[in-house]
C-alpha cells in the first residue's frame, strides 16, 4: 500500500463480518482459561493481552497504522508526545549516560532533557543542527547512548540534516532519535535518511483537530543493538524482571518496542486511553489530504507576508530564499515541510502583541499544527520569564509570532492577516 492507502487502511482490515472502523477495546482487562495461559503473558513466552497499562488492541492497531507509515517494524502509543521522548531516551539511557541533541527541539523537549531527565542522572549536550560533522563529534563521550533531533524544529522552523546526524551516530555506535512530529510521514519519512527511531506527538497534525494529547514511537528495526552488547545492556542482556529474558534475542528487530511496552509502560504507566488512539486513527484516515493542504497553504501565505512592508521577516524552509531550501528538497515530499511558520513584524514586541489581539480568524491559543489557524507569541506565553537578552540568546527574537495555517481558505486567513497588520502603527524605516 502507499502512503494515502495506509492513511486509510493500514493496520487494520477487517475480516468477514467485522465491524468497519477500529473498535474501541475499552477494557481494562482481558480473560483466559488457565493459569498456565496467564502465567505466560507474564513471563512474555505467550503473545497476546492481559492489561491495559502495558497494551491495548485498539492502541496496537492505531500504532500499526503509523508505523507502516513510517515504514517501520512495529511501534507504541503513548500518553503524549512528551511520553514519547521520555521513553524513547529511557528504553537505552540509564543514570549515567549521555545524550547529543540538537539544540533546535521543542521547547518541553528541551526542559525534558536539561531538567527532568538530567536530574535522573541522564546528560545532555546541546548541538548547533547547522554545525559542521567535526563540531558535532566532538560532543560523543565514551558514554554516549544516542542522538536525538526534531525534523522541523518547533518553533524555529530549523530543518535537521538527518542523513548527516545518522551518519555521526552511526560512526559512534549509537542510533538516531527523530521527532517527526511537524512534517509527520506524509512529508517526509526520516528512516529513508538513516533515522533509526522516529517519535511523535500525535496531538498535533496526525489527531489534527485539536481533540486529544498523544505521543508515538516507531522503531525502524535498523540498529542492531547485539553489536554493542555492553552499550545497549538493557536490550540485549537478561532482564532479571522477566526471569533472564534477552528482548533482542527473543523478539529480534521487535526488541525496542517490546521493552518500551514490557518493561517502560508496565513500570511508568502512560499508555494512551483507547478511546484517544480512536480518536487519533479518525485523524490518521485523512492526514495524506490534510498536511499537504496545509503545506500549499503555509507557503502561499508565507510569501504573501515576506511581500508586506509591515512584516520585518519570515522564517520558512518553502520559501525560495531558506538557506534550507536544498534539504527541504532532498527530505521533503513537496515544496513545503508543514504548516507552520515564524515571523516577525516591524515594530517589535508591542506590534506584534497589537497585530496578534487584531486577528478575528487565527486563534490566540497554545496549541500548533490543526484544523485551526492560529499564533502564539512566545514571548509572551511560553518564553514570557525571559528578558529580551535572554530572549535573543534563546534564538526567539521578541518579535517572533509562531503562526499556524489550518485548512481554511487561505485568502480568508490572508485578509484577517491584512486587517490586522492594518491596525499596528509602523515605524516604517525601522
Ligand atoms: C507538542 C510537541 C511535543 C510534545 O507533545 P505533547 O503531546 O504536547 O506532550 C513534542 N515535540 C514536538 C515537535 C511538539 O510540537
Amino acid at each position: 500500500m502507499r502512503p494515502d492507502t495506509l492513511c486509510v487502511q493500514g493496520g487494520y482490515q477487517p475480516q468477514c463480518g467485522e465491524p468497519r472502523q477500529v473498535p474501541i477495546y475499552a477494557t481494562t482487562t482481558f480473560k483466559y482459561d488457565t493459569t498456565q495461559h496467564m502465567g505466560d503473558l507474564f513471563d512474555l513466552k505467550a503473545s497476546g493481552y492481559f492489561y491495559t497499562r502495558l497494551a491495548n488492541p485498539t492502541n496496537d492497531l492505531v500504532a500499526k497504522k503509523i508505523a507502516a507509515l513510517e515504514g517501520g517494524v512495529a511501534a507504541i502509543l503513548t500518553s503524549s508526545g512528551q511520553a514519547a521522548s521520555t521513553f524513547a531516551i529511557l528504553n537505552i539511557c540509564n543514570a549515567g549516560d549521555h545524550v547529543v541533541s540538537s539544540a533546535q527541539i521543542y521547547g518541553g523537549t528541551f526542559n525534558l532533557f536539561a531538567v527532568s531527565l538530567k536530574k535522573l542522572g541522564i546528560e545532555f549536550t546541546f548541538v548547533d543542527p547547522d554545525a559542521d560533522e567535526k563540531t558535532i563529534q566532538a560532543a560523543f563521550r565514551p558514554n554516549t547512548k544516542c542522538v536525538f533531533g526534531e525534523t522541523v524544529a518547533n518553533p524555529s522552523g530549523v530543518i535537521l540534516d538527518i542523513e548527516k546526524f545518522a551518519k555521526i551516530a552511526h560512526k559512534n555506535g549509537v542510533p538516531l532519535i527523530v521527532d517527526n512530529t511537524f512534517p509527520t510521514p506524509i512529508l517526509c519519512r526520516p528512516f529513508r535518511f538513516g533515522a533509526d527511531i522516529v517519535t511523535h506527538a500525535t496531538t498535533k497534525y496526525m489527531d489534527g483537530h485539536s481533540s486529544q494529547v498523544g505521543g508515538c514511537i516507531v522503531d525502524s528495526g535498523n540498529f542492531d543493538w547485539t553489536r554493542y552488547p555492553e552499550r545497549f545492556a538493557g536490550l540485549v542482556e537478561p532482564d532479571e524482571s522477566y526471569h533472564g529474558l534477552s528482548y533482542t534475542e527473543k523478539f529480534g528487530k521487535l526488541a525496542y518496542i517490546t521493552k518500551c511496552t514490557a518493561h517502560l509502560m508496565r513500570d511508568f504507566g502512560s499508555i494512551p486511553s483507547p478511546f484517544n488512539a480512536f480518536l487519533v486513527n479518525l485523524g490518521l484516515e485523512s492526514l495524506h489530504v490534510r498536511m499537504r493542504r496545509h503545506a500549499e497553504s503555509a507557503l502561499k501565505i508565507a510569501k504573501w507576508l515576506k511581500s508586506r512592508e509591515e512584516v520585518a521577516w519570515v522564517n520558512y524552509a518553502g520559501l525560495s530564499d531558506s538557506k534550507y531550501k536544498k534539504l527541504l528538497k532532498k527530505q521533503f515530499d513537496g515544496p513545503a515541510p508543514c504548516g507552520v511558520m515564524t515571523f516577525g513584524i516591524k515594530g517589535g514586541r508591542k506590534a506584534s502583541i497589537k497585530f496578534m489581539d487584531s486577528l478575528k480568524l487565527i486563534g490566540i491559543v497554545t496549541h500548533v499544527a490543526d484544523a485551526w489557524s492560529c499564533v502564539l507569541h512566545p514571548a509572551s506565553h511560553t518564553h514570557r520569564q525571559l528578558t529580551d537578552k535572554q530572549l535573543k540568546e534563546a534564538g526567539i527574537p521578541p518579535d517572533l509570532i509562531r503562526l499556524s495555517i489550518g485548512l481554511e481558505d487561505p485568502q480568508d486567513l490572508i485578509e484577517d492577516i491584512e486587517q490586522a497588520l492594518k491596525k499596528v502603527k509602523v515605524n516604517k524605516k525601522k
